[in-house]
């Protein structure tokens, strides 16, 4: 095909005028091409097929002549029209008609020079030239001896080539010869039919055999010993039927000719029933055979029998052998594909499973051994649950029943083990095998890649992770949180009022440790530092787990209690300060003796336009109270 556009549509259009009709019908296309044809660079191939053609026709007549007389005048099987039809199915196209018209040119040539009149010479050509293209015409797209036997094409080659054609042209012989013959083998119109129907049926195979190249399978080493014997087998049999006529034995062709049928080629099998005829005709002819065991009228009803006998044997052996082809080629196929499964499978990092719809081991690949220590065939019929870790059972499960029952692709991760005992994390694709690939309408195509090493790091990755955001939210000295964390905690509670709360009770606690500059004047930075852990320990101690509690800075602490009323945030606030009073750490810069803590309380009801600011301001607002009134107190 062109590449261009315009290119392309001019292949299509000439593809379309080649057929019969358009000879008729488009003169201006049959102009195009005589004009291919007749192209410098075409013109000698042209002239080369048209030659072949005349050489083709001349010698065929000839040697179906000389056959003629070897069977005494009989002609039991006419190969020049079987010959011609081959060769002209695997020319191209435009090469057809110059082939055909060589070929008529040839053969009208072997019958003048065998002495007939210009006139029968025309009439047998044209007869010939008949059946030749109307055969052609019913087999359009066959160009070897495979495409022959593609059904539809077997079946046009049967009805259409074997038989209507050499009909057709025997009616055209029986017209234009009619009261020119009474005693000449082509005056008998069955015997015209049958020895070309016999022609086309085996030359035409044998021509595409030879001519396509087909042949080269003949030769191959599997072949070539087992072809020998069983042509050997047929001759054989042949000789031994037809060089006797004791017996009627001609059904003793049959079992060789359906062992050929079974066991060769289509080529093999085309040789063989043409060897077939070459030995029982003549054998037959000269007086021996299972024929001379019937009383015929003439030699040429002998003749015809046998002929019909090759008819019908050809009728039974080619269907098997086609059969026996599409079989052999099935075969091929399937081993092929499964020679490639097994390739990708061994090859490929994930073991390949086939699971039933209860989660049974059907088919396991060989990887299972290198990534999870099993031989294959120990899983089959196994649970795949029995190698799961208990606590991943739900996620398989719900991940097989989702991909059987949607049909569609699921992907999981859970721990398997290994046959040493050993869980390693695998991740799954589970899929519903196609219904055309398994007999379990409900199995599962089912891979297991081994992710352990990444699971692991992953987790290892994540709890490091985990390590570092929560040091950043510590306070290095006291241990507790730290001012970031009691920020984000505050930004995550704003956030979710917006988002839904519509109002929450909060409670802020804002502590300070009373005279705590004068502390670490009198006992040193060290003992505040004490000091401070001291009153975080306490403070901790004193709260529960929901509250959050974080030093603020310096001498500094907040609390934060969530669905808290009024009240309730001050008894907490005045828990702390009592606790912390309990200690008795002395003080003695300070008016009371022992270290001693001032509480600011602030309860809000948040609503979505509450800020963080909002939130601390007033609690700020209460310690100053509490500072001003004295300290150690909740203000
Ligand atoms: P008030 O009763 O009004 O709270 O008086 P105060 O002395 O506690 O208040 P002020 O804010 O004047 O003093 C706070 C002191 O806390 C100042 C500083 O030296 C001390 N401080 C802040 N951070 C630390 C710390 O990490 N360690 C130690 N040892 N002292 C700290
Ligand atoms: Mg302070
Ligand atoms: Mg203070």
């Amino acid at each position: 095909m062109v590449e261009t556009a315009e290119g392309t549509k001019m292949e299509v259009t000439k593809t379309r005028t080649f057929g019969a009709r358009a000879w008729i019908d488009k003169p201006l296309s049959v102009f195009r091409v005589a004009r291919h044809l007749f192209a410098r660079a075409q013109l000698k191939r042209t002239l080369r097929v048209g030659v072949v053609g005349i050489v083709a026709g001349f010698v065929l007549l000839v040697i179906s002549g000389q056959l003629k007389t070897m069977a005494g005048e009989i002609v039991a099987i006419w190969i020049a029209d079987g010959y011609l039809l081959g060769h002209t199915l695997v020319l191209a196209r435009r090469h057809k008609p110059v082939f055909l018209l060589g070929a008529s040119v040839g053969m009208l040539i072997a019958n003048l020079m065998g002495g007939e009149t210009l006139y029968v010479a025309l009439s047998f050509t044209l007869a010939g030239m008949v059946e030749t293209c109307f055969a052609a015409l019913m087999l359009p797209c066959v160009k070897t001896a495979r495409d022959l036997v593609q059904p539809l094409a077997l079946l046009r080659f049967a009805l259409g080539a074997s038989i209507v054609a050499p009909v057709l042209s025997g009616i055209v012989a029986a017209l234009l010869l009619e009261g020119i013959f009474t005693s000449h083998p082509f005056s008998s119109f069955s015997n015209w039919v049958i020895s070309d129907s016999l022609g086309i049926l085996i030359f035409t195979p044998v021509t595409l055999v030879l001519l396509s190249g087909e042949w080269r399978s003949l030769l191959r080493p599997g072949n070539r010993v087992k072809s020998v014997l069983l042509l050997a087998m047929i001759v054989s049999v042949t000789v031994l039927v037809f060089l006797q006529t004791s017996y009627p034995l001609l059904y003793w062709m049959l079992p060789p000719l359906a062992l050929l049928a079974f066991h060769a080629e289509l080529s093999t099998v085309l040789l063989g029933t043409l060897l077939f005829i070459a030995i029982s005709v003549p054998l037959t002819v000269r007086g021996t055979g299972p024929l001379w065991l019937f009383s015929f009228a003439t030699m040429q009803d002998r003749v015809l029998a046998l002929q019909l006998f090759a008819i019908a044997a050809l009728s039974i052996v080619l269907p098997i052998t086609v059969l026996q082809t599409q079989r052999t080629a099935l075969l091929a196929l399937l081993a092929d594909g499964h020679r490639r499964f097994r390739q990708l499978a061994e090859h490929s990092e994930e073991v390949m499973v086939q699971l039933s719809a209860q989660g049974l081991f059907q088919y396991v690949s060989p990887r299972a051994v290198s990534v999870l220590g099993y031989d294959p065939a120990t899983l089959l019929g196994r649970q795949i649950l029995d190698l799961v870790h208990e606590d991943d059972w739900p996620q398989l499960k719900s991940t097989i029943t989702g991909a059987s029952a949607a049909r569609a692709q699921e992907s999981v991760q859970y721990r398997l083990r290994r046959a040493n005992n050993i869980y390693i994390w695998v991740r799954s694709v589970v899929a519903a095998m196609p219904a055309d690939v398994s007999e379990d309408e409900a199995a599962l195509a089912f891979t297991v890649r081994d992710i352990d090493t990444y699971v692991l790091s992953e987790q290892r990755r994540s709890a490091e992770e985990q390590r570092l955001k929560d040091l950043a939210f510590i306070d290095s000295l006291t241990g507790l949180r730290n001012r970031r964390y009691l920020d984000s905690k505050v930004s995550e509670l704003l956030q979710s009022l917006s988002t839904g709360v519509d109002v929450r009770q909060v409670a802020v606690l804002f502590a300070d440790v009373d005279y705590f500059k004068t502390y670490n004047d009198r006992y040193g930075h060290q003992a505040g530092d004490e000091c401070l852990r001291k009153v975080g320990k306490c403070m901790e101690a004193t709260i529960t787990s929901a509250d959050i509690l974080a030093r603020y800075g310096g001498e500094e602490f907040v609390v934060i209690l969530e669905h808290c009323g009024y009240q309730e945030s001050v008894e907490s606030a005045e828990r702390i300060r009592v606790a912390v009073e309990a200690m008795a750490l002395v003080h003695d810069g300070s008016p009371l003796g022992i270290v001693t803590l001032s509480i600011g309380v602030a309860q809000y009801a948040l609503g979505r336009s509450a800020n963080a600011a909002d939130l601390f301001s007033k609690a700020d607002s209460a310690l100053y109270k509490a500072k001003r009134l004295g300290r150690n107190r909740v203000g």
